[in-house]
């Protein structure tokens, strides 16, 4: 217990930094000072240079290889200036973390002194030794190598850092044979297929001289802080970013005191310094709040485009680990670091468009943008329905698999909420007739306007897993540790297969000379009576959806065992080869590499479970046993009639946490066959609920065991310190 009760002396004694920004420079003027934006190319670039990767990066054109050692020089000035000794290709490996390979700029002259270079093929291409990173059987051992490639689209930063500033330069990873290793590379090859899918339909709607088309994603991400000497007392949150033990607090989320409550003087100062530093990086970090449970808050950067996004999500949680630690503080981005504590989610705003169109999710105001934005629609309606178990993969995790499903987080069902109005259009579209609303004339695609659609992007369903919300969708499904990668690689594929069924049938009937308009109504009507059965406005939440759900065919894929599979199944195959996102083997080794991550990630946390239950819990239990039994003998020695009822209250749970000890231990022990969906289900049937087993003896005994005898940090104390 000397652990726990020096923490609580220490965090009574910290003093957190003060935060002040007085006297320095305006937000506005730090936003993107470390970027190699393109502001900075404007100036540093040759004309004919800026523009051609301005092409590049705004109309996907190639990249034209005699551009890259101009690029390449004026980044390495620009950096030097602001710092920088190394530069380093970023990645994302299938870890869903990120990595860097950093290299020194100084390359040794035959005179012995080294000067500062930086060539262009050394800024397209990298070659990290790839060998200790997943890859599903991608590569074979002898062949370790991987390639970086420069992602011209995401902008080049500096990264400042006490001990030397880095010039990073985001890329893809792939193996010698141009297979897939990370989540960059799949979400430019999905971006580029629904880029080219959504243009063939704005061209039939009369659009010409098209900007590309991408995805935007807007991710909200929520997360836990938590005072550092309690992590660190805590070797649960420590080593698996999850409390396996802790009685449910007195005082839980029930009073609601908490959601957009009064931020803590000290988080905010926590906020405002990443913010800052944010800023610096061209993140656009806009709202801030507290959310639901106690001690968890939300950071929602305005929306970019998807690949950007998503490299900017991973940038801003390296961002908040380290400045929390500076203020003290461990930020907790797992789905579930407390039990009977609302679960974190990373809400994934989704839309596509470009800068002269905006979002193709609003309605217009005219007849005619009306019609494209109910075909966006039924697009999507389309691709969820078809394949919503994809969707369920695309977000399946152990750490998740706490939260989905729960009566926090959207269900494990996939469906589709349009929002009343929206909803009812459908409906009358489904009937054959479309009318504006309730008594007024019949509406016909073309020729009439639609009523004006809530815009409000306020949580109006939150049971929903994927919801429109006036301009977007928003995919609630995703959790607080995955990267957005994922899930928007799938939603991209899946519209663009949408989007290609849409643009075949319009264009067919174009060519036999049907009337357009009429072509989109059939087509709606199609659409919405096959697919409406994802649709869905209720309560997601309610004993009844699940049962309603089956009904209408929709899976429930309620693990991430369960999801899985849904990666290999022959029309997910085909679909992810059709749009050259992944080919076979690409998916086959992202189920490997699922399966492999959920076997680590319950490994370790029972052998956790194992340990602190065997070597810190059972023993306090033990001290207190012997206490209550001392206090027992005494008694008697001296003639007073003892009451045993003290003794047998701890004795009862230590014994069962013997036993729960013991059964753990021995499915630990477990001779499994080499195979990889064997040990996951073992992880899942027996190492599971064997922690509960034990969790909920020591959960017992935490209510029962003298509180200065208790070694681990309370909920109460974890969760209300700040
Ligand atoms: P809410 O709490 O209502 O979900 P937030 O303000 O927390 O709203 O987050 C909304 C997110 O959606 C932000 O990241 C925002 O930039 C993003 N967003 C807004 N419009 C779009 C759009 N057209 N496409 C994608 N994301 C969008
Ligand atoms: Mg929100």
């Amino acid at each position: 217990n000397a652990a726990r009760l020096q923490a609580l002396k220490d965090v009574e004694a910290y003093v957190p930094p003060t935060v002040s920004f007085v006297g320095e420079e305006a937000p506005g003027q730090v936003f993107g000072e470390n970027v190699f934006n393109k502001v900075v190319m404007k100036q540093r670039l040759p004309k004919s240079v800026y523009k051609s990767v301005i092409a590049t990066i705004e109309h996907g054109v190639k990249l034209d290889p005699l551009v890259a050692d101009a690029v390449a020089s004026a980044m390495k000035d620009w950096a030097l200036e602001k710092g920088a000794t190394h530069y380093a290709h970023v990645f994302y490996p299938l870890t869903g973390l990120t990595a860097e390979k950093h290299d020194s700029f100084l390359e040794p002259e035959s005179d012995g002194t080294a000067i500062a270079e930086f060539a262009g093929k050394t800024l397209v291409q990298g070659e990290p030794d790839a060998s200790s990173f997943p890859n599903g059987g991608l590569r074979n051992t002898f062949e370790a190598r991987g390639y970086t490639g420069w992602d011209v689209t995401s902008p080049a930063y500096v990264l400042e850092n006490p001990n030397g500033n880095t010039l990073c330069i985001p890329t893809v990873f792939i193996s010698m044979t141009g297979e897939a290793l990370d989540h960059k590379t799949p979400l430019l090859r999905s971006q580029q297929a629904m880029g080219e899918q959504a243009e063939r339909i704005l061209k039939l709607f009369g659009h010409t001289n098209l900007n590309h088309v991408v995805s935007f994603c807007g991710p909200e991400q929520e997360y836990f802080l938590v005072d550092r000497h309690f992590f660190l007392a805590r070797p649960d949150l420590l080593n698996a970013g999850r409390t396996l033990f802790g009685a449910k607090p007195p005082k839980g989320q029930e009073f609601d005191d908490h959601y957009f409550g009064a931020i803590p003087e000290r988080v905010l100062g926590f906020m405002m310094d990443t913010e800052r530093e944010l800023f610096k990086l061209g993140i656009p970090a806009k709202t801030r709040h507290n959310e639901v449970a106690p001690g968890q808050f939300e950071i929602a950067p305005m929306f970019e485009r998807g690949n950007v996004a998503s490299d900017h999500q991973q940038l801003l949680m390296t961002t908040f680990k380290t400045i929390a630690k500076k203020h003290g503080m461990e930020i907790l981005f797992h789905e579930k670091p407390f039990s009977g504590v609302n679960g974190s989610g990373k809400h994934v705003n989704f839309s596509l468009g470009n800068n002269e169109l905006g979002s193709l999710f609003v309605p217009g105001d005219n007849p005619h943008d009306n019609a494209q934005f109910l075909v966006f629609c039924a697009a999507t309606i389309r691709a969820v329905h078809l394949y919503g178990g994809l969707l369920r993969a695309s977000v399946a995790s152990a750490s998740n698999d706490h939260r989905l499903g729960a009566n926090e987080a959207p269900p494990a069902i996939i469906s589709i909420f349009l929002g009343d109005q929206l909803a009812d259009i459908f409906d009358q579209i489904a009937k054959g007739s479309l009318t504006s609303s309730k008594g007024k004339g019949k509406m016909t695609i073309g020729v009439d306007t639609l009523p004006v659609l809530p815009t409000d992007p306020g949580d109006r369903n939150r049971t929903s897993p994927f919801a429109f919300t006036g301009n977007r969708f928003e995919f609630r499904a995703p959790g607080s540790l995955q990267t957005v990668a994922a899930p928007m690689t799938t939603i991209n594929t899946i519209m663009a297969d949408s989007l290609d069924y849409i643009a075949n049938k319009l264009e067919a009937a174009v060519a036999e000379g049907t009337d357009f308009d009429a072509a989109v109504q059939t087509l709606l009507t199609e659409i919405i009576t096959e697919h409406g059965a994802v649709v869905f406005n209720g309560n997601g939440y309610s004993a009844e959806w699940p049962i309603e759900a089956e009904k209408r065919g929709l899976k429930n894929l309620k693990t991430t065992l369960d999801a899985l599979p849904e990666l290999i199944t022959e029309p997910a195959l085909e679909l992810f080869q059709k749009y050259k996102v992944f080919n076979h083997r690409e998916m086959h080794s992202r189920y490997e590499i699922g399966l492999e991550q959920y076997i680590l990630t319950v490994g370790v946390e029972a052998r956790l479970t194992a340990e602190i239950g065997a070597t810190v819990i059972l023993p306090a239990a033990v001290r207190y046993q012997t206490e209550v039994a001392v206090n027992v003998g005494a008694l008697k020695a001296v003639g007073v009639e003892a009451d045993t009822t003290a003794l047998d209250e701890v004795s009862a749970p230590i014994s069962e946490l013997r036993a729960a000890l013991a059964t753990l231990k021995s499915a630990l022990a477990a001779e499994l066959p080499h195979d990889a969906w064997a040990e996951a289900k073992h992880a899942q049937d027996e190492l599971l609920p064997a922690m509960l087993a034990v969790r909920a003896a020591a959960d017992a005994l935490e209510e029962i065991v003298a509180d200065d005898l208790w070694p681990l940090p309370t909920y109460q104390e974890m969760l209300y310190v700040l």
